[in-house]
Formats: structure tokens, sequence, C-alpha cells
């Protein structure tokens, strides 16, 4: 019998009507099959689904939800300001007081602009580090994600070391041109394609900690290197920080490795759950950006005070003494117990973490780029992931994201979930 008999009709009309039933891809489960569960509620760290499933969730709406689902005190300001009215397509105060929350915090942002997605942000600071250094190319990192703007959607080539190829079709090879891709944590091959490339580039672009391979972390030295490197060649640093930014620590990974980007990207928990997002750097560079400056960027709901609100609410929350030295506890104990749970049974496992972001690797190696991330077995990571979904333990499907846990977590959650990832383990015969 089925556990999931609504959601597989409502799962079959979508379909019908949006493309793959979704609005985003991943939420197919294209890469782990079955039927994705259609979410009726959530509270806390927990989520239902529309057959009154219950589950633990670790995606947290896929890193915003770091104080948990419907926090009181985020829906109480949020009802307040509903009443206020949603859109006024003005200028608010509650726009600056976050600009001020957030500069407050992550000081390389002298200025900011906000925005609706993380997209949107890393979209926007690209055009303006072309606009502001007059130059055309920029580097990402392979495994890195950065949103779906058509410059970033590009792979390492088959052929070229360096310059990319589209990971989508409508992409143009002209775009596709622009954009050099680099191993990530590869010091060596990064400083050899600035040495090339370094004074026709506009920008390097990188998730500091990476969380879109799952959780990779950088290698000592790394983004230092990085740092040293852009200066040298007047390409600008931006620091991709949509999924870290508040989640590592109170600030982001700029914050925890103590390196100054000159432009960075938030998105995510800097919204509260509602669609954020945000790009800011130095003054000099900022003030190139419309209507100071001759780099256009727009948005009808920009900075609209629902978000708004959401963000300063949760960030107030965040600024809790303690409140990340709590979470990484619990986040520490988890992927512990997650370890030996797996380890004891003779699963090959690699866990990745930087304080309540980490992944679960099914590969005995180190995961420390794309590359080595994709060494896991991908056969037994769809069968750990519907072991977990069908005994109510929600994690992302796929095996190239991060999981999160968030303050809404308790101990209890944390011993049930590894009581289901040992059983499943028991089950598994390797
Ligand atoms: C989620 C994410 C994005 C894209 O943000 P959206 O709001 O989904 O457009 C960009 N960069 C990173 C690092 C992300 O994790």
């Amino acid at each position: 019998m089925s556990l999931y008999p609504k959601s597989k009709i409502l799962f079959e009309q979508s379909k019908a009507i949006m493309p793959g039933g979704v609005s985003s891809p991943v939420r197919a489960f294209g890469s782990v099959g079955g039927t994705p569960p259609f979410i009726s509620h959530a509270k806390g760290a927990y989520l239902w689904d529309v057959d009154d499933n219950k589950y633990i969730d670790y995606v947290g709406t896929w890193g915003p939800a770091i104080l948990g689902h419907a926090h009181p005190k985020v829906v109480a300001a949020l009802i307040q300001a509903i009443n206020n009215g949603t859109s006024f397509g003005a200028p608010t105060e509650l726009e600056l007081k976050l600009a001020l929350m957030i500069k407050n915090v992550l000081p390389s942002m002298e200025m900011l602009r906000f925005v609706n997605s993380g997209t949107e942000a890393t979209m926007s600071a690209i055009r303006l580090a072309r606009g502001f250094t007059k130059r055309n190319k920029i580097l990402k990192f392979e495994g890195c994600y950065h949103g779906h703007a058509d410059s970033l959607l590009v792979k390492a080539g088959s052929g070229s070391l360096t310059f990319g190829e589209p990971t989508s079709a409508g992409i143009i090879s002209s775009t596709v041109s622009e954009t050099l891709v680099c191993t990530f944590n590869d010091t060596k091959g990064f400083t050899q394609i600035m040495k090339t490339f370094g004074k026709e580039i506009a920008a390097v672009i990188i998730e500091p900690i990476a969380g879109n391979m799952g959780c990779v972390l950088p290698a000592n030295g790394f983004l230092q290197t990085i740092r040293d490197e852009t200066k040298k060649y007047g390409a600008l640093l931006i620091f991709d920080e949509v999924m870290t930014g508040f989640r590592v620590c109170f600030g982001g990974a700029q914050i925890k490795f103590n390196i100054q980007p000159d432009i960075t990207c938030l998105g995510k928990i800097i919204g509260g759950g509602l669609p954020v997002g945000a790009y800011g750097g130095k003054s000099e560079i900022m003030e190139h950006i419309s209507p100071t400056g001759d780099v256009y960027q727009a948005g009808t709901l920009s900075g609209n005070p629902l978000a708004m609100t959401a963000g300063i609410t949760t960030i107030e929350i965040l600024s809790q003494p303690n409140f990340y030295e709590q979470l990484e506890t619990l986040s520490t104990l988890l992927t512990n117990k997650i370890s030996n749970a797996l380890t004891s049974h003779n699963i090959p496992n690699t866990i990745n973490q930087c304080a309540s972001m980490w992944s679960v690797f099914f590969t005995d190696e180190k995961v420390f780029d794309f590359n080595s991330a994709k060494k896991i077995n991908s056969e037994l990571f769809k069968n750990y992931f519907h072991f977990l979904l069908n005994n109510g333990v929600y994690i992302a499907p796929s095996p190239f994201e991060s999981s999160f846990v968030s303050k809404s977590h308790s101990k209890e959650d944390i011993e049930k979930t590894v009581t289901i990832i040992e059983n499943w383990a028991k089950s598994i015969m390797l």
C-alpha cells in the first residue's frame, strides 16, 4: 500500500499543467524516482504532507528555515506587515533597517541592493562586475551553483580545461565563451588560469563553502589565494553566500575565514522564508548601479515589506547569544551519530560539515571537489533516501545537496533520525 495516495494524484494532475509537475526541477524527484510528497503545512522541525505523513525536515526549504518553520515571532511580524499592505513599489524604512542590520554583520557590504532571489543577486553582481571593470570574462568553479542566469549555467568542457559548456539548452555559445571554469580547491589550476586570463576577467565568483555539490569546504589557503590573485589582476571577487550567509555563523563564510570579497550575494536566510536576494559590496563599486550609475537593475517587488519583515525578525533572533554555538553542537551530535551508524555497518561514508550545514557522501574517499563528490554510490543513496522518506525523515532528493539542522530540531529528533538511519544500515547487505 502506498504511503502517498493523495500526493500521487496531485503529482499526476500537476504534471499535466506544469513541466515535471513542479516549480523548480529538483522537487520532481528525478534523481531518486517516486512521488514527491505534496506538503500541506510545516511547523518547527516538521513537515506534513497531504496524506498526513509527518517528517523530520533536514531540507529547511533548501536553507532558509534556520529557525525551523513558521517561527511564532516571524509569523506574528508577518501578520502585522500584511495588514499594512504587501507591496508599495516605493522605498520603506524596513529596507533601510534590514540593509543596516546586514552591513553591521557583513562590513564588506558597504552598500547593498535587495532583489527577489539568489539568482537575481548573482546575475546582477556579474553585470555590475562587468560594468565596473569593463571586462567580459568571468570565472566560476565546477560544482558551484549560482542560480540559473545564462552565464553561470556552465560546467567544465570535456576537451578544454578552462572554457565551459552550457548545462542547459537555450544558452548561446557566445555567452558561454566568456565563462571560464576551474576546479574547486585546485589552487594551482586557478593560479594558472589567472596567469593566462587574469587581466580579461571581470569577476571570479565562488561559493566560499560549496553547498550545491553537497557540502564541500575550501582547503586551507584556497580562498586567500583567490583573494590575492583577483586583487593582483584587478578582477573582482564575488562571494556567493546565498546559502552560507547567516548559516555558517552570524555573518557568513567571509567572517569565518576573515576574507573580504568585493561583492557578496545573499538570499535564503535573509528572507526568513520569503523570496529575497541581495547583493552588495564596496561603495565605489555599488554606486555603478542604476540610478546612481550606468549598470541597470530593477525589480517591481524588490525589497517588499513582507520579505524585509521576515528577514529583520529572523536576523534579530539569530543575533541572540550562543545561537550558532548551540546549533553547531546539535548538528555535530547528529553527524557524529550518523557516521558511527554507517561505519559500524560497513557502509562507506564521508560526512562534510560546516556548522549546521552538512552532507553524507556514500564514498570512503575525501570529498573536496565535484569529481570526488561524483564518486558516491548513487544507487545506495536512492535506497537510503526512500527508506528515510518512508520512515518520516525528509532529506533532499539528490546526493549533491546540503542538509540543514534548524534551531527547532530537538535531541529527540536527532535520536529518532539516527535510529532510522541505523535501521536502514541494518537492512542493507553490502
Ligand atoms: C540557492 C542558491 C542560489 C540561487 O538562489 P535562488 O533564490 O534559488 O535563485 C544561488 N547561489 C547559491 C550558492 C545558492 O545556494
